[in-house]
């Protein structure tokens, strides 16, 4: 349980993802959340960025699927034009969405990597199905409280982990 709750990789965002990265980890798909990872979590529509960000990785090779916790509205909106695949209400950490996201992208779970930037949703579930797991720093800071709490659990676990392989250096 406790290794499923640390991320294969650490980036600031996706945004600084070197491909490099991913090719060398035998990656073709990409799951990736939309609220804290591509934009803040109130913005509602892909920016410039986020256009720029999916066709760079789309040029690359990679194919791409949205996984969100969000409405079937809030995914449908956000990704009017991106038009990738995607899948809403994910309820992640469970499994079920992130199978779903796979057989979306039509790859295995061993070339499949997941970008997201909660442990307890995108990390956990994408390292029960062994996936390529990528945690990066949330956008913003305009969270429910419940995932303030959640932060501080996360930012606990994180430390530990760091510390750990500090001790194993020493
Ligand atoms: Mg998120």
């Amino acid at each position: 349980m406790r290794n499923n709750l640390i991320p294969k990789l650490h980036v600031n965002s996706p945004y600084e993802l070197e491909i490099e990265v991913l090719k060398k980890n035998s990656i073709e798909g990409i799951i990736i959340d939309i609220d804290n990872t591509l934009v803040p979590w109130s913005e509602k529509f892909a920016d410039e960025k986020v256009i720029e960000l999916v066709n760079k990785l789309v040029k690359a090779g990679f194919k791409l699927c949205i996984l969100s916790n969000g409405t079937k509205n809030r995914v449908a909106m956000f990704n009017r034009e991106l038009k990738l695949p995607a899948v809403h209400n994910a309820a992640k950490p469970s499994r079920a969405a992130f199978r779903k996201a796979i057989k979306l992208l039509g790859t295995d779970p061993q070339n499949t990597a997941v970008i997201g930037d909660q442990i307890f949703t995108d990390i956990l579930g994408g390292n029960r199905l062994e996936l390529f797991t990528i945690l990066v720093v949330p956008l913003s800071s305009k969270e429910f409280l419940w995932t303030r709490f959640v932060r501080q659990i996360e930012k606990m676990v994180l430390k530990k982990y760091k510390d750990s392989l500090k001790n194993n250096k020493e």
